[in-house]
């Protein structure tokens, strides 16, 4: 197994001059040298083929003792100096100080294919930014990140990737209902794949700290090594650089809002640079298309990371980052005609990609009231999204409204309602959508093939996931490796797998770990 080490994150940045690992405030440095936990008895339980391709590696490389030894911690990887990130971030909106790698220790940057990928440990015990928390990650949160990493990718969706999934062998304690009945769980690793894992928070920690030279640096090094779009100089070069990164976000966050993703957690610590999906933790995916649903429990009360919000939050994040970024400009006006530019941008590229969901090519101003009356009838009918989107794709421009209903009939969670009153919002909609469906000149056959490359068949329904746990929590890691294929392939007709195309059972309503989890992992 032969990776190539370049490590510039670590080589052009200052580090943390003391190196012992204890928790502490650490100043004027992007980064603490720390080493992971040896585990117990470490156990590979799935590995991406498609991850590791990326870095080079085999098949036979990820089945092989050194793997399992690098990337569960047990060994590190030759010439390598693993560290943990120093960032600050805003939670829930409130400053938070400084966070950093609590529980993420980064073995190495290497070169494949001449692309750099940082590769890092999720779960490998304490590190100095652990605060009073224990740097473990469990196998459920473990797994969630896994699949979702790569499904997401499969999806198309901007994310970090997921190379392996190990098991430590060591027991983790946590109190999942956070009701004061912890218990113990199986210990779990997973190795993130990404260019760079720097966030929002990391720009924000130095501004905060007064520290503009680490925060000239940080910035300048990003900007070198992942914006090679940016090429001005001067004050220009960092507006450029924040203009791009709300560009990307507002890409990522359109991808959300089509495959019906909720982060869960959009704090600025987990707002990936390079607007990446980053921190896989109570994400979870609309099933009814319900714009205030988030999974995030902890967030119940304000819901202010729910589905519907995510736009304006990441806007909320960008602005936060533009004051961090601000000694580096000295003026505001730049930054904030890009922060009101981003609305903009984003409600132009929702459009575009609600009417790619609809299936229409051409433009029509009207579109938008299409999409929204579309928007109203759905929430008020406990429709499921996926489902919904997949199947609309049957209708047909010689369709009358009640064929054209009747293609997505399957998609409502309460058909008998649909029988009473919402009938007659449904078949209004649908009038409208044949009426725009007939000034497109694209044939039936073609609009579908169009449609089900933009809207998934197959997407991690948090009960899916949730199944896939209970099995591994059992050894049984069969559910996993399934749901890995399935994904792998999310637009596909999978006629053997057509079990996972449906509606979320009834049993995982409102079952913890399925529609609602809490931070706990
Ligand atoms: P999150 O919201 O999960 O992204 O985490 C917020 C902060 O808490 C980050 O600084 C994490 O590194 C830290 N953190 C979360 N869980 C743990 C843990 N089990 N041990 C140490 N730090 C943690
Ligand atoms: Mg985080």
């Amino acid at each position: 197994m032969r990776l190539h080490l370049e490590n510039n994150f670590s080589n052009n940045l200052p580090a943390d001059l003391i190196e012992t690992n204890e928790t502490r405030q650490v100043v004027n440095a992007c980064f603490s040298y720390v080493n992971p936990k040896i585990p117990s008895n470490p156990k590979l339980i799935h590995a991406s083929n498609e991850t590791a391709k990326l870095l080079g590696l085999s098949k036979e490389d990820t089945e092989s003792d050194l793997f399992l030894n690098y990337f569960s911690g047990k060994e590190l990887i030759p010439n390598s100096r693993p560290y943990s990130m120093n960032y600050a971030g805003h939670q829930f909106g409130n400053w938070a100080g400084q966070l950093g790698d609590g529980r993420a220790i980064l073995l190495a940057e290497i070169k494949s294919n001449k692309q750099i990928y940082a590769l890092q440990l999720k779960g490998a015990g304490s590190t100095p930014y652990s605060r009073r928390a224990d740097g473990l990650a469990v196998l459920r949160s473990s797994i969630r990140e896994h699949l979702c990493s790569e499904a997401m990718f499969h999806l198309g969706v901007p994310t970090t990737r997921s190379l392996s999934l190990i098991l430590t062998g060591d027991e983790v304690l946590r109190d999942v209902l956070y009701d004061g009945n912890p218990e113990y769980e199986k210990g779990a690793i997973v190795c993130r794949v990404a260019p760079s894992f720097i966030r929002f928070g990391n720009f924000e920690l130095f501004a905060a700290q007064n520290d503009l030279k680490t925060l000239q640096q940080l910035t300048d090094y990003t900007i070198k090594q992942h914006f090679p779009e940016v090429t001005s100089t001067g004050v220009t070069k960092y507006l450029d650089f924040f203009k791009t990164v709300a560009d990307k976000t507002c890409e990522m966050i359109v991808h959300w809002q089509r495959v019906g993703f909720v982060h869960g957690v959009m704090n600025t610590d987990n707002m990936s640079i390079l607007g990446l999906t980053i921190d896989y933790g109570p994400y979870g995916w609309l099933e009814d298309y319900n714009y205030n649903w988030t999974p995030n429990t902890t967030d119940n009360e304000h819901r202010r990371y729910r589905f519907e919000n995510q736009p304006s939050i990441a806007q909320w994040n960008l602005y936060h980052l533009a004051n961090a970024l601000y000694p580096l400009i000295k003026e505001a006006k730049p930054l904030e005609r890009i922060l009101a530019d981003f609305k903009k941008k984003y409600y132009f590229k929702y459009i575009e990609m609600m009417r790619a969901k609809l299936g229409l090519q051409q433009e029509y101003k009207e579109d938008e009231r299409l999409i929204a009356s579309l928007e109203k009838v759905l929430q008020i009918s406990e429709t499921d999204m996926t489902i919904f989107f997949r199947e609309l794709s049957w209708v047909k421009k010689n369709d009358s409204a009640g064929s054209a209903l009747a293609n997505i009939h399957e998609a409502f969670y309460k058909p008998e309602e649909i029988k009473k009153e919402l009938l007659k919002s449904w078949g209004r909609w649908f009038e409208k959508y044949l009426k725009r469906l007939n000034l497109e000149t694209v044939s039936d056959a073609d609009r579908k093939t169009k449609m089900d490359s933009t809207n998934p068949k197959y997407v991690l329904r948090n009960y899916m996931a949730q199944l896939a746990i209970d099995a591994a929590n059992n050894e049984d890691y069969s559910i996993l490796e399934e749901l890995y294929e399935l994904l792998k392939n999310p637009y596909s007709e999978q006629t053997e797998q057509e079990k996972w195309y449906a509606k979320r059972p009834d049993w995982a309503r409102d079952k913890i770990g399925c529609s609602r989890l809490s931070c706990s992992s």
